[in-house]
């Protein structure tokens, strides 16, 4: 018989606030993760002194207070602002595209006016009036020649396709200033929870059972029966066997090793954008905390990759063909009542964490409406 309220599948951000706050209303919940770790992709782990983000860098930003607040309740944040460089062949420039880029690229230029000139004289041979792909986006955005240097080889990389073949709006969440502000992002809060991403899931989980190690999906009979409710937090379309198809993802390689010395590239994240470098971006993982302390250093050099069964599925491909089966096995899931799907991989939705924690707390307010 069931011995829990809710079993929650997966130990991420989405799953942990889920048991935080069903274990503060006193229902009994238990967790389970297959991976040997909590945390889900936000997980952190020590070495050499070194928070190191494992499966790749996370920057907290949110322009919502709510969010912001919730999430300092399990940690302290430092004052971490990223603003990653771009690295194509020897040259270096200022991201994302500002007004120091424009500088570092065009010696004539130091205005704003005389950047908005420069683009635009730049764009008239190529009268482009509405853009259909990522290539004439970019241009129209910026001109030709910041999409060679910056934009071509580093989106080719990343998405294994031809910025002619891929959707303009992909590149729209890039922010262009022309202003001297190499801020990454436009959130009013931003930063580095000090001491790592894990300490706050360990103090959400503080109290709930756990189990490590252990996959729903290879005892699904025994799991399916030991709650009344189950909050699913893997991939909707592994819950049903596939039944309907795979749901397709990006995915990343990424290759972390530790240097002999304090400072490697002496910022948190560089991204290489020509097409040659097989690698999209190396982090340095102790400039998120602004630890110059330790003699070592840790990189993570990432290279992006087609996704198949049994990789880490990382990024959803919302093509039209993944949206209408998304669409199927949300229908498919709707027969279930006490079944719920969240998360990133449960709602097959490209979310930061930000977005994670809203829709997490919007589910549990919406039980108890
Ligand atoms: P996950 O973290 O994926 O957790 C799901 C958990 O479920 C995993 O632990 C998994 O092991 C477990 N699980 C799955 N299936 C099963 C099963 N069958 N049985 C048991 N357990 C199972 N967001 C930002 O805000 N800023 C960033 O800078 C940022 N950078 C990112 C970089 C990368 C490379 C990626 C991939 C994501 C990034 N994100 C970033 C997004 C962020 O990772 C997500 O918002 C967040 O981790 C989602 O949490 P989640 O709980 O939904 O999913
Ligand atoms: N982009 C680029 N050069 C860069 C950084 C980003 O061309 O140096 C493009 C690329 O197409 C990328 C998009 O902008 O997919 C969005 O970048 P963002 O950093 O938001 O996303 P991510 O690189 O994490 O997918």
């Amino acid at each position: 018989m069931a011995k829990y309220d809710y079993l929650i599948v997966g130990s991420g951000l989405y799953g942990s606030i889920c048991a935080y706050e069903l274990h503060k209303r006193g229902y009994k919940v238990l967790v389970i993760d297959k991976r040997n770790h909590v945390g889900g992709n936000v997980y952190t782990k020590e070495v050499e002194g070194i928070n190191v983000h494992v499966y790749g860098a996370h920057i907290f930003h949110t322009s919502n207070k709510e969010v912001w607040d919730y999430i300092n309740q399990f940690a302290e944040f430092n004052n971490f602002i990223n603003s990653p460089l771009a690295r194509y062949k020897n040259e270096i420039y200022n991201l994302p595209f500002n007004m120091n880029t424009f500088c570092e690229l065009w010696k004539d230029v130091k205005t704003p006016e005389e950047a908005r000139n420069k683009i635009e004289q730049e764009k008239k041979s190529y009268h482009i009036e509405e853009p259909h792909n990522l290539e004439e986006q970019a241009i129209n955005l910026v001109g030709p020649t910041i999409y060679e240097k910056l934009i071509k080889g580093y989106t080719a990389k990343q998405w294994g396709k031809d910025c002619k073949d891929l959707p303009a709006f992909i590149i729209k969440r890039l922010p262009v200033r022309f202003t001297f502000d190499n801020n990454y992002f436009n959130d009013i809060y931003q930063g580095i929870p000090i001491g790592g991403y894990t300490n706050i899931i360990n103090k959400m989980l503080e109290g709930i059972e756990v189990r490590l190690n252990t996959d729903f999906l290879k005892s699904k009979e025994e799991y399916s029966q030991i709650a009344h409710n189950i909050i699913y937090t893997g991939t909707i379309d592994s819950y049903f066997d596939y039944k309907f198809g795979n749901l397709e993802y990006r995915t990343v390689r990424l290759e972390t090793e530790v240097l002999d010395t304090p400072n490697y590239q002496g910022v948190a994240v560089v991204n290489y954008t020509e097409q040659e470098i097989p690698y999209t971006r190396i982090i340095e993982h102790k400039h998120f905390e602004f630890n110059l302390a330790t003699p070592k250093t840790v990189i993570s050099k990432e290279y992006p990759a087609s996704w198949k069964l049994g990789d880490e599925p990382y990024y959803p491909v919302n093509d039209q063909r993944n949206t209408e089966l998304l669409q199927k096995y949300l229908l498919e899931a709707k027969k279930y009542p006490n079944l719920y799907f969240g998360g990133r991989l449960g709602l097959y939705k490209y979310l930061d964490m930000d977005k994670v924690i809203l829709e997490a707390l919007n589910f549990i307010g919406g039980l108890h409406e």
